[in-house]
């Protein structure tokens, strides 16, 4: 049987911190990074923003601010972002304060998808110039961490250390693994709201900030804008049955495609189960069913026009005077959002919405779409043994998939706080 010191299950940023670190202060231990998928690296290929200030994408309930904060400052030293431009964010953070709005004033730097392809590349080829082994299209299957053993689809692989990141898709895949060996953990947090999308010139904060970042009440938050050349895309989920569902999500390219003068971002609302305690997943799916229910088996549509007329939206509610751009994702099913969204999320996300109208008037332009579902399952929370994330002796949890990171710099300096467990012999 192949023995690695250090297998990791993920090429996202998460495996990818990790890998990197133990390159670098372990040149010579051999470390195999594998991947179900034919390209690598995860979720860096998304529109690729990169965060640089607590607590954007740090779970609060695993990170404190001096940790973020020493862990980003890594991060930023290994990928040297060219961090954005901002301005006039006095006056926009002026008028959020009057109405109980915060807006965070985010170091950020944007790659796009294409960007973050080439960074992707550029990524690759430094793991393998370090020595590390990479395996694409290897799933990994199963685990006996007892006698550290992990089956893929094409082997069987004894290792010293394991990390596993298979970020938001690898939740069910989590699961398995932590049951069977005998990780606890709790999964009872959601994100459920609406992708918005309208044009650049009802939202013209974007030219000011490009992912600007504010937090209502009601645990509601804006998050991942896109501008320039940006489009909405759908998600494709499966269930343990089959079942399929979608989330709508939403990306841009850098400048490699013309600017279409949209914008789009996420309006989410943030759903703790408590009592009796619930599996934000399920819940999640039961949502994600329930839309792809009554939109045919697409997300649904609607523009603010016909929302607050209270009245569902039709394809003719996509042409016309009022209604003069045409969806980026033209798949998704013209319908009634109110019909499949619960009343206490949607009032949430509304009254957000009517707020950030306040602080950017235009948003709430008739044409303007709300796309739903976007949900963000992220929300495997495991019982770790220890501050590295160490779940069990040998075996390391990280990312987005273990709850640990919501974006692409938390899930690097996740796979960091492991790599730094593994070398202090944790
Ligand atoms: C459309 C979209 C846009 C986004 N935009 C941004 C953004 O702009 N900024 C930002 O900060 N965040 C963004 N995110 C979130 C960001 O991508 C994630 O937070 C981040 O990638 C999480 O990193 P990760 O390493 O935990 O998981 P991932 O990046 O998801 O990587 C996990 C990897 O594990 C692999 N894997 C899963 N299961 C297995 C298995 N069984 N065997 C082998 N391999 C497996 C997967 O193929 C994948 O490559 C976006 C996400 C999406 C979906």
């Amino acid at each position: 049987m192949e023995r690695y010191d250090v297998v990791i299950v993920g090429s996202g940023p998460a495996g990818l911190g990790a890998a990197f670190e133990l390159l670098a202060r372990r040149p010579a231990s051999s470390i195999l990074v594998l991947d179900k998928n034919e390209f690598s690296s995860g979720g860096l290929r998304n529109d690729c923003k990169m965060n640089f200030t607590w607590p954007i994408g740090f779970p609060e309930h695993c990170w404190t601010e001096a940790q973020a904060a020493s862990y980003l400052a890594r991060v930023e030293a290994f990928l040297e972002p060219s961090i954005l431009p901002k301005r006039n964010l006095d006056v926009y953070g002026r008028r959020a304060e009057k109405i109980g709005v915060r807006l965070l004033e985010i170091r950020q730097a944007h790659l796009g998808t294409d960007g973050g392809l080439e960074l992707i590349k550029r990524l690759v080829a430094r793991l393998a110039a370090l020595g590390a082994a990479l395996s694409l299209g290897e799933r990994a299957l199963s685990l006996d961490a007892s006698a550290r053993v992990l089956t893929t689809e094409k082997r069987e692989l004894a290792y010293g250390n394991l990390v596993v990141a298979p970020g938001r898709g690898g939740f069910d895949f989590l699961r398995e693994l932590m049951t069977e060996a005998g990780v606890e953990y709790r999964d009872n947090v959601v994100d459920v709201g609406l992708r918005i999308e309208t044009r650049q010139e009802h939202y013209p904060i974007v030219r000011d900030y490009y992912d600007p970042k504010f937090l209502f009440p009601k645990k509601t938050r804006t998050f991942c804008t896109n501008s320039g050349a940006a489009h909405v895309v759908q998600e494709r989920y499966e269930g343990p049955e089959g079942e399929l569902w979608y989330s709508v999500n939403g990306h841009a390219w850098s400048g490699s495609r013309p600017a279409n003068g949209l914008v789009n971002f996420a309006m989410l609302k943030t759903v703790t189960l408590t009592e009796p305690l619930a599996s934000g997943q399920d819940y999640a799916r039961m949502l994600g069913r329930q839309a792809a229910l009554l939109g045919g088996g697409k997300p649904i549509m609607q523009r603010v026009g016909d929302f607050r007329l209270g009245k569902r939206s039709f394809r003719e509610s996509f042409s016309g005077d009022l209604y003069d751009f045409e969806p980026t994702l033209p798949s998704a099913t013209p319908g009634d959002i109110g019909l499949c969204a619960p009343a206490k999320v949607m009032r949430a996300l509304w009254s957000a919405m009517k707020s950030l109208d306040t602080v950017v008037p235009g948003l709430l332009h008739p044409s303007t779409i709300m796309y739903y579902p976007e949900i963000k399952l992220y929300a495997n929370r495991p019982a770790f043994q220890d501050e590295h994330f160490r779940a069990l002796p040998g075996l390391y949890l990280v990312g987005d998939g273990a709850g640990t990171s919501r974006g692409i710099t938390a899930a690097w300096a996740a796979g960091l706080r492991a790599a730094d467990g593994i070398l202090a012999g944790s």
